[in-house]
């Protein structure tokens, strides 16, 4: 072989890191498609209510990644961390399975059943996600780590290959409307237990390979048990560790419980919200509290903190796609795609299909940009981010103006939308994780990771609840019409609903006022989408602002 090849050629534990991945991602993506539209058809849920757990359980999974990756690095190694993680998803994905199997006539153990299920869903990510990640990372010995960049972004296509995959089947079979547009609340089953499936044979593909191909170039197993690991020679030489003393750990004990009631009581968040808030906030204080850190150490960590607080924002605009941009795409969209009228849930497909299309171009345009030396510094790039993702509301935004309570929006503007907001993921989501790696000190490398992923956390729970401010789509208007209720003239206040009037838009899931955010009415799907324009603009306008000082503060780290 070529010196040129192996130079570029990757080890092949990537591959079998990469179809783990993908099969894992398959099911969690799979089941995001249809998890709230199961909530409201089959649960009865109103959508208000399935956002906000939508929020939750996407925030949670990525609070528990801390948990997986500290019994991993002091128990039970990476490896065995990734089998349970996706064994504990498969059987969450059956707990959903039966859920969906079982509402039609006991609705309350069907109700159970989902709440255990999103409980080890939950944990069983922890368990899985930040130790398959760091797997990537130790297949590359010190001398080829300048292969990393390149390792993350195929990583990061087989994650979209396999979102794609579970976008494209669990809806398929499990999304199921007849010609007339009747959906069969009794289908989503089949949805869940392809993610079941899914999960399966990733673990079990991971199983049979790791022992061969997770290996380091000289062949000694990757991430088995912490106290057999002799593979710690792989490993740069320095302290990998951070200690903190007794003193630092009780006041951040206390800092938690503060943040914790602050949040809870003079904010209003929910406790599940209040955990993810203030454990990242925590976190954030308890590591600059360290004394050993040096001017510049602190310097580059608290960049890293002010790019975490610019994402939260990406994230919880990014992650409607699950809820209220499925619940327009269900509702008020014209999902004719050449002929063939797409399930609602598939719409979000677009986005992992727009990755896998655009990951490689995308890093090739930084390289270029490199090459002649002018590729923005990291935190610029994210700003840009931010920026496309308003882009992204704005368009939409203006598409909806005009649609009132019963015209259809049509598919290729949520397809536009899918893909600006690829390409704004594309600027900084990938990116941010390279940075983190880039500005941490070694032996902060790992919290600072559970930082960023709990501004990801921070991000999604801020997704419920800006998702629970979407006002009433088409439908609603629809059956109120049905039932013979002004609908429209009830939220404009010009018509008083009587008190049966009111029972009746309750049972059909239906609110009889439109929502508030931050003391604004959101009267329509165009205010509501402006909310993300402003959120999501502003933020990258102040990044703009910002990157001069964040480069100084970069301390020569781009
Ligand atoms: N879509 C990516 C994944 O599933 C990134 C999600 C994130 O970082 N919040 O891994």
């Amino acid at each position: 072989m070529s010196e040129a090849a192996v130079k570029t050629r990757h080890p092949k534990g990537l591959w079998v890191l990469f179809g783990t991945e993908m099969w894992e991602r398959f099911n969690f993506y799979g089941m995001r498609a249809i998890l709230t539209l199961f909530l409201v058809n089959s649960l009865m849920m109103k959508e208000e209510d399935a956002s906000l757990i939508y929020g939750g359980f996407l925030g949670l999974c990525y609070l528990t990644p801390m948990l997986g990756g500290f019994v991993a690095d002091r128990f039970f190694g990476n490896r065995n961390c990734i089998l349970l993680g996706g064994l504990m998803m498969a059987i969450g994905q059956f707990l959903l399975f039966a859920s969906a199997s079982v509402f039609g006539t006991n609705i309350s153990l069907a109700t159970t059943l989902m709440w255990s299920a999103l409980g080890i869903i939950i944990f069983g990510n922890g368990f899985f996600k930040p130790n398959i990640s760091s797997m990537v990372g130790s297949l590359y010995p010190k001398q080829e780590k300048s292969k990393l960049d390149t390792a993350f972004t195929i990583f990061y296509m087989g994650i979209n290959l396999g979102a794609f995959l579970g976008q494209l089947i669990c809806p398929i079979v499990g999304d199921v409307k007849d010609d007339a547009g009747i959906r069969d609340i009794h289908a989503f089953k089949w949805g869940f237990l392809a993610a079941s499936i899914a999960m399966l044979i990733g673990t079990a593909v991971f199983y049979v390979l790791k022992n061969k191909y997770v290996v380091t170039p000289d062949g000694k197993p990757l991430g088995g048990l912490p106290s057999k690991n002799d593979a710690s020679d792989f490993e740069e030489g320095e302290s990998q560790k951070a200690v903190f003393s007794q003193k630092a750990l009780i006041i951040a004990g206390i800092m938690f419980l503060t943040l914790g009631a602050i949040i809870h009581f003079v904010f209003d968040q929910n406790l599940i919200y209040t955990l993810i808030y203030s454990s990242g906030l925590t976190l954030a204080g308890l590591i600059v509290s360290d004394t050993s850190l040096t001017k510049i150490e602190r310097d580059r960590i608290f960049v890293i903190y002010i790019v975490a607080f610019f994402i939260i924002f990406f994230w919880a605009a990014f992650e409607q796609a699950g809820s209220s941009l499925t619940f327009i795409a269900d509702n008020q969209t014209d999902r004719n795609f050449f002929g063939w009228n797409m399930p609602p849930s598939m719409v979000q497909i677009f986005n992992g299909l727009f990755v896998v299309a655009f990951a490689i171009p995308f890093s090739m345009l930084w390289d270029y940009l490199r090459s002649k030396d002018r590729e923005p510094i990291s935190p610029m790039k994210q700003a840009f981010g931010l920026a496309l993702i308003a882009l992204s509301y704005f368009i939409i935004a203006h598409n909806v103006k005009d649609l009132g309570n019963s015209g259809l929006l049509a598919i290729k503007w949520l397809i536009l939308l899918y893909l600006i907001q690829t390409a704004a993921e594309l600027c900084l989501s990938p990116i941010g994780l390279s940075l983190v790696g880039k500005l941490s000190p070694k032996r902060f490398s790992s919290l600072l990771y559970g930082v960023f992923f709990l501004s990801n956390a921070s991000g999604y729970a801020l997704a419920g609840t800006l998702g629970s401010i979407m006002p009433a789509t088409g439908d609603k208007f629809i059956k109120a019409k049905e039932l013979g209720i002004d609908l429209q003239g009830i939220l404009d206040k010009t018509v008083t609903p009587t008190a049966e009037q009111l029972k009746l838009l309750a049972t059909n899931q239906i609110s009889d006022h439109n929502p508030v955010f931050a003391g604004f009415e959101i009267h329509n799907l165009f205010e509501f989408f402006m909310v993300f324009v402003i959120l999501t603009g502003l933020a990258a306008i102040i990044l703009f602002a910002l990157t001069p000082f964040l480069k100084k503060m970069m301390h020569g780290i781009r």
